[in-house]
């Protein structure tokens, strides 16, 4: 399995409405809490198989879909926001996160 580059630190910065993460070789990156949840990738969210998932760039947020309100590590591989709604099936795997944000995995 390839090596990937994990996440060593995140904060919520609610004011700005950022989620920055570091990584262990010195990165730090931001994701807007929009954009993010706009991201999800849960099966309900995103689709499985051939249902086609809730989401997608037109789709109305509120601003509790829109409200971060803390993540959690899943394993040592990524990360589980949980948002305003309660919504937090969705895992963010570092792998996902650096290649959204431009970087290598
Ligand atoms: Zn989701």
């Amino acid at each position: 399995m390839r090596e990937f580059h994990r996440a060593t630190g995140w904060h919520i910065d609610a004011d700005r409405r950022v989620l920055r993460v570091d990584w262990e070789d010195g990165a730090a990156t931001e994701y807007g809490f929009e954009e993010l949840r706009r991201a999800c990738p849960c099966a309900m969210c995103a689709g499985e198989g051939g249902f086609r998932g809730t989401m997608s760039a037109a789709t109305p947020l509120s601003d509790k879909q829109t409200t971060l309100e803390s993540v959690q590590p899943v394993g040592r591989y990524g990360l589980a926001p949980l948002w305003g709604d309660g919504h937090s099936t969705g895992i963010y795997t570092f792998k996902m996160l650096r290649t959204r944000a431009g970087l290598s995995p």
